[in-house]
């Protein structure tokens, strides 16, 4: 499985969800598992921001990670991401969190990603979603893993299934 962390906080971030559940439908073999959609205050960054729609999803793809990236680099842009950087509001992001066991260090990719285990929505959607994969170069399964307190302490609101 390959699972991605949806992400939005600016302007209709329920439009811009949809149409980012679609583009990544698109890209995916078969049915999509989908998290439920979260709301989270944005993590480390200036507090004006308004706050993040997530949701995180899995399937099956059959290309490689460099091709996935460019794939979901393209949704982002064609979805008119606004600023650049991690902590930048943005319409549109698209972050790998997992592909199959794979652990790579790049220049262009970290997987798994390097936030997964930092943020309480991804590990508690990637819980949802995938509870039976093992987080890779372990035999952990996600659903056994135990979520830190400093990391259980960031609020997640979710708001529908
Ligand atoms: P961001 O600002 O989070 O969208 O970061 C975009 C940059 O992060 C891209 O240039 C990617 O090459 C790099 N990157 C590294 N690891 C990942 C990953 N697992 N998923 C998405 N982007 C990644």
């Amino acid at each position: 499985m390959v699972v991605l962390s949806l992400g939005t906080n600016l302007g209709d971030r329920y439009a811009n969800m949809i149409l980012l559940e679609k583009s990544v439908a698109l890209l995916f073999e078969g049915p999509i598992r989908k998290s439920p959609l979260y709301e989270t205050a944005p993590v480390g960054v200036d507090e004006s921001h308004h706050p993040y729609l997530n949701r995180i999803v899995a399937g099956e793809y059959h290309g490689s990670t460099e091709q996935l990236l460019l794939e979901t680099q393209t949704i982002e842009t064609r979805l008119g991401r606004i600023g650049k950087g991690e902590l930048a509001p943005r319409t549109a992001d698209i972050d790998i969190l997992l592909f199959y066991q794979e652990q790579i260090q790049s220049e262009t990719l970290t997987i798994p990603h390097h936030a997964l285990f930092d943020r309480h929505f991804e590990i508690a959607g990637v819980q949802a979603v995938v509870p039976e994969m093992k987080i890779p170069g372990t035999s952990i399964r996600f659903k056994d893993y135990e979520i830190p307190a400093h990391v259980k302490t960031q609020e997640i609101i979710e708001i529908e299934q």
